[in-house]
């Protein structure tokens, strides 16, 4: 076994990541190592890239980075069993303990010991990454290594748009970022009545409606009660699926719900921002937050909607060998790009 690979490296403690050879990680009796094929860039790594506050306080130097990969096994723990040598797969970024009352209750998407990794913890941006089998998702030979290294913000958009019922609901999604975007063919799938997605971004609402049957809105020049009043909306949103992190576009989603409509939230904030709690209480919302995936059942209706119907292809903007990467954090930065993902089959 060569013990020296590629790997994108947080190296030094400001902007940027650098292509380094790094060790072969090695397994532990219950771990796999994976060989990576494809890699996608996350929001999370454009942080990283730019060293920001929250990049600076949270990820350790040197870290190779990345969490978003589709590979295949080359070496099992000798404690791994159901795996096999060859098997393709992505695979579940969360490392979670076993120890908190969440856990135990199997609840493992809620264990606060959850450490990600290419953030807390070695990643994927590299030829081969060592993951606890428990976390390995095997892929179906009907899913391609593209679609695989972007299951993680896949699953991010269906944990979020599966939280509420959607049949027949008319459905309001705020910010069509790869993310909402994705979140947006979800809900056609699960059913939704109207899919009406908002941003202030036409490119990435054209986007939007190559990849998935939806009304796109840009809030700069449309009034979203025009919208409304054109698909018969009359009295609000049944569902709300925040995706911006944006406070404007959380308000103008409070204020276009129904009564006792929901929302779940996934998009970011900066920062603490005011929220007019009147307005929610006086319209009986409920709000969910999102934070990943539920391991793994979302995993497991991701795979069975790609396998029955589910298009997600669209959302691959742009496609480079590693080498290119700093092209590919360009298309990421520019705001014009869907989902961006790096061959490493070319290291
Ligand atoms: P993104 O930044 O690519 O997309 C956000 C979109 O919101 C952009 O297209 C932007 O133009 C748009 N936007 C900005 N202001 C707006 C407004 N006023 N109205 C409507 N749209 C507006 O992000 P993404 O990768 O698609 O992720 C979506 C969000 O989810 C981000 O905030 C990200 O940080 C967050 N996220 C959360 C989790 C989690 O576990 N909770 C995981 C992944 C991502
Ligand atoms: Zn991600």
């Amino acid at each position: 076994m060569i013990n020296e690979m590629n790997a994108l490296v947080k190296a030094h403690a400001r902007e940027g990541l650098w292509l380094q050879t790094a060790a072969v990680p090695e397994v532990g009796p219950d771990d796999v190592l994976i060989r990576i094929n494809k890699t996608g860039i996350c929001g999370t790594d454009i942080h990283i890239w730019n060293w920001d506050e929250w990049a600076q306080k949270t990820v350790p130097v040197p870290l190779i980075t990345g969490h978003e990969f589709a590979g295949e096994i080359v070496e099992l723990g000798h404690n791994v069993e159901g795996l096999t040598l060859g098997q393709r797969c992505s695979g579940e970024g969360h490392l979670i303990g076993k120890q908190s009352r969440q856990s135990r209750a199997g609840k493992f998407h809620l264990d606060p010991e959850t450490r990600g990794i290419g953030v807390n913890e070695q990643g994927a941006f590299a030829e081969y990454l060592r993951l606890p089998a428990f976390n390995v998702v095997p892929l179906p030979d009907e899913i391609s290594d593209d679609i695989g290294a972007i299951l993680d913000p896949l699953g991010n958009a269906v944990h979020t748009t599966l939280s509420f019922d959607l049949l027949g609901e008319d459905v309001l999604i705020t910010g069509a970022g790869p993310i909402g975007i994705m979140a947006a063919a979800v809900a056609r799938h699960a059913g939704a009545r109207n899919v009406v997605i908002t941003d202030i971004n036409q490119d990435r609402l054209d986007l939007a409606t190559k990849v998935a049957d939806v009304t796109p809105v840009n809030v700069t020049r449309t009034d979203l009660a025009d919208i409304q009043a054109q698909l018969k909306i009359t009295q609000g949103f049944d569902v709300g699926l925040e995706m911006s992190g944006n406070q404007i576009a959380l308000d103008q989603m409070i204020e276009a719900m129904v009564m006792g409509g929901r929302i779940a939230l996934l998009g970011i904030p900066p920062g603490k921002s005011p929220v007019d709690w009147s307005r929610i209480v006086f319209k009986a919302i409920t709000l969910k937050g999102i934070y990943g995936r539920e391991i793994f059942e979302t995993w497991y209706k991701m795979i069975a909607m790609l396998q029955n119907g589910l298009d997600v292809s669209g959302i691959i903007t742009h496609r480079f060998g590693v080498k290119d990467y700093e092209k590919g954090f360009a298309a990421m930065k520019s705001g014009h790009s869907g989902k961006v993902v790096l061959d490493w089959r070319t290291a």
